[in-house]
């Protein structure tokens, strides 16, 4: 059995997207998933719906987490192995995208990454518990997505 590891982020199965909010109101999307009150600060609406973000989207800034982050990271390996992070654009949002951050997917580093590059999400194993295996996202480049 594999679930998420945190509840409502994200769907699973072949292709698996962000879950965001949308604002019935003027349409502008939010992640993580909102809210009591629309960031659009020209619009006052407070009705949302759920909506699933794009599975890909360009990478804007990423790093190399070369300490272990404090509780509750959960070490995946002992001794720590730097991983890389990457925070990716997506089209959604208000104005010019929205930013999700999110590890590289397995077997991917910095050394693969480039700004302005094309990712896709996967959905990966994050660490496996006496109930199976916990899932989150990951961001995975795309062949030949190099900008
Ligand atoms: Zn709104």
């Amino acid at each position: 059995m594999s679930s998420p590891a945190v509840e409502g982020w994200f769907t699973t199965g072949t292709d698996p997207a962000l879950i965001g909010s949308r604002c019935t109101s003027c349409g502008t999307v939010f992640f993580p998933r909102a809210a009591d009150w629309c960031r659009n600060p020209a619009c006052d609406g407070t009705e949302f719906e759920d909506a699933e973000l794009s599975r890909r989207g360009r990478v804007w800034s990423y790093t190399d987490a070369q300490y272990q982050p404090p509780a509750p990271y959960i070490p995946r390996t002992d001794p720590y192995e730097p991983f890389a992070l990457a925070a990716v654009e997506l089209e959604e949002g208000p104005g010019a995208g929205m930013v999700v951050l999110g590890q590289v997917a397995d077997g991917f580093g910095v050394d693969d990454l480039k700004v302005g590059a094309e990712v896709e999400l996967v959905v990966e194993t994050l660490y496996t518990d006496e109930t199976g295996e916990r899932t989150i996202w990951r961001w995975r480049p795309v062949e030949g997505g190099a900008a």
